[in-house]
């Protein structure tokens, strides 16, 4: 019987681990198809407390699984949970799939924390990830990467709160933000849609949808090849970035109603104030739970206080 396993690598479960790590709990981390989650997609990340030159995505989270292993964390990679049970002792048991692989396999454990996050929504068109990947301008985080396009044109796809925030907050750095919605309407709460439209660089391209990323010889974002959603004629914008902001799914498939509650986009609901869900044992950290911050230090945090209350129910078991 494990204490505590750990669903994610994300900054959430790797500071959850070291965290229980540290409190003799020996944890067991399962990694998920995206190890190291979604940081391990971006390129440098300048606004981690602690690295005042910066550190790159993926060097940050091999940095926070080897001080969880320090401690004594595991890491089980390239398993896939497929569901979790509460079982009538009160432990859990947790059900998982190699992700590259047909084999199953399943733990039991005294408590759970769900670190499995949310991902962000990209087009679905050719290559996307590998732009990502390779920092090659395309991305969906303007609070992570918006600083690395200074005066130069870039563009926000999406028309809700997250692409009408982002569009105004580029505005800081880029010499011009094109707002490509596919709509001519913004979703946007009116005061964010407001703030967005009247701001003077930003420029709003209605009934659009991009259908390829134009590249330049070496391989970098320097344009995007527009459809209208209307009339269905073509188009081309110069810009160097592009930030996506349709929205982020959390990985929260595998949960039971039974087990946690979720809103309605699926994010799993946190007694207010706490990490905790509605199932004793289980708690919560980062971003499958958070619409509002999504950093990876308010995940960092998350995770340190999810740890914390599980470490606290296991003393209360023990009695
Ligand atoms: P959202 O409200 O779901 O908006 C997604 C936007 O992306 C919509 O405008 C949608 O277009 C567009 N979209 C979706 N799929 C697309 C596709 N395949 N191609 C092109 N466009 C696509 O998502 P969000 O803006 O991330 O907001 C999520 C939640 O967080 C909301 O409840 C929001 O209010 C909240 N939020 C709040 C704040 C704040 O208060 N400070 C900031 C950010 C987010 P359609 O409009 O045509 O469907």
């Amino acid at each position: 019987m494990e204490n505590v396993i750990i669903i994610g690598t994300g900054p959430a479960g790797y500071t959850a681990a070291i965290y229980s790590a540290r409190a003799d709990l020996s944890p067991l981390i399962l990694t998920g198809s995206q190890p190291g989650g979604q940081l391990t997609t971006t390129t440098d990340v300048e606004n981690f407390p602690g690295f005042p030159e910066g550190i790159m995505g993926p060097e940050l989270m091999v940095k926070m699984q080897q001080q969880a292993e320090r401690f004594g964390a595991r890491v089980e990679n390239g398993v896939e949970v497929t569901d979790v049970i509460k079982n009538d002792d009160g432990s859990f048991t947790v059900k998982a799939k190699q992700v590259f692989g047909t084999e199953t396999m399943e733990w039991q454990s005294k408590t759970v924390i769900i670190a499995s996050g949310a991902s962000a929504r990209y087009l679905g068109l050719p290559g996307e990830m590998d732009l990502v990947k390779s920092g090659a301008g395309l991305t969906a985080c303007a609070t992570c990467d918006g600083a690395f396009y200074r005066d130069v044109p870039v563009c926000v796809i999406g028309g809700g709160d997250s692409a009408a925030e982002e569009a105004t907050f580029l505005t800081k750095f880029a010499s011009k933000v094109y707002l490509i919605h596919r709509r001519e309407e913004l979703r946007a709460s009116k005061i964010m849609a407001q703030r967005a439209l009247d701001n003077p660089k930003i420029e709003p391209v209605w009934n659009s949808q991009v259908v390829e990323y134009l590249l330049d010889d070496n391989g970098r974002i320097r344009g995007v090849k527009l459809e209208n959603t209307v009339d269905g004629s073509h188009s081309e914008l110069e810009l160097e970035g592009v930030f996506m902001a349709i929205g982020h799914t959390p990985n929260s498939g595998f949960l039971s109603d039974e087990l946690v509650d979720k809103d309605e986009s699926g994010y799993v609901l946190q007694v207010p104030g706490r990490t905790a869900t509605k199932t004793p044992g289980l708690y919560s950290a980062g971003d499958i739970s958070d619409t509002v911050y999504r950093q990876g230090i308010t995940a960092a945090g998350q995770g340190c206080a999810a740890a914390l209350e599980a470490e606290h129910y296991l003393a209360g078991l023990e009695g």
